[in-house]
């Protein structure tokens, strides 16, 4: 059997997290008919699963082509919240965060990934901070690392405004290191059009989630917008796809849903994963 077969431009896949049995989550992706995807690691799993998850794709004849790193201590209760406890800006966690992503990379490697992706969270803005200096410098250190995995390492977009992004990887200057475009975070933080972003940004997307979402509430100051099924919210799934196409994005399509009810976030991935088949026919 096949293992870690090519992909085809702009293939569809899924989004999902190292939460159940190596092959029960895969027989759930088997059932939804792609045979890629993205694999979130939460900040509480012991890795050394990692050969059981090998095995289990294997079997499978399933491509993980990025692990993503959770922490434990993270919360997306609201932007305050995201900005103290999400990715490598929390003083408190940047050792053993810092430690985690390597392991994470470790990790990836056993199972075939090229790629590790995170949140790193709410980057300042000015560039001679302490933290956004310190975050800067543990990049580095774990671009190299995973570098030396063979692998690239993906920054999720959202939590700051597309040209902060651009400027921070400008400056970590590292060859390895681009982003896991998520167009719905864009909206969710308020940090602006996702389409207009992606103009900005191109050139640096190794990866993309395809999220939908509404803008957080302008009553509510801090509140974060509402995470949608794909093709509910203010993303627009035609544009966004046309917009890859424009930058020549030739990769796979991860899609990503995050409701917490479990049957819920199967069928809209199902309804998901049908969207974007349809609209690929019409690029
Ligand atoms: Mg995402």
């Amino acid at each position: 059997m096949p293992v870690n077969a090519p992909l085809a431009n702009l293939e569809t896949g899924v989004m999902f997290w190292a939460n159940r049995e190596p092959a029960e989550v895969l027989a759930e992706l088997h059932g939804l008919g792609v045979r890629c995807g993205q694999l979130g690691l939460p900040g509480e799993l012991d890795l050394s699963c990692a050969n059981a998850w090998k095995a289990a794709l294997r079997a499978a004849d399933f491509t993980v082509y990025t692990v993503f790193a959770g922490f434990i201590g993270e919360s997306y209760a609201d932007i305050p919240t995201v900005t103290d406890t999400v990715g490598f800006m929390p003083r408190r966690y940047r050792v053993e965060r810092e430690q985690r992503t390597l392991a994470v990379s470790d990790f990836a490697r056993v199972i075939g990934a090229s790629s590790v992706g995170l949140h790193i969270g709410c980057v300042p803005d000015d560039d001679t901070d302490e933290d956004y200096v310190a975050v800067r410098e543990m990049v580095r250190r774990v671009a190299d690392h995973v570098a030396k995995n063979g692998q690239s390492l993906a920054l999720e977009t959202g939590q700051e405004p597309a040209e902060a992004l651009l400027s921070f990887i400008i400056d970590v200057n590292r060859d390895n290191l681009g982003i896991n475009f998520d167009p719905a975070n864009m909206i969710l933080y308020g940090t602006g059009d996702p389409i207009e972003a992606l103009g900005v940004l191109g050139q640096h997307v190794m990866s993309v989630h395809c999220k939908d979402g509404d803008w957080p509430p302008a009553d509510q100051p801090g509140a974060l917008g509402t995470e949608r099924a794909l093709g509910s919210g203010a993303v627009g799934i035609e544009r966004y796809l046309q917009a890859l196409k424009h930058i020549g994005y030739k990769g796979p399509l991860a899609v990503e849903r995050e409701a917490e009810d479990p049957e819920q976030r199967l069928i809209d991935i199902r309804t998901g994963i049908a969207l974007l088949e349809r609209v690929k026919q019409s690029l």
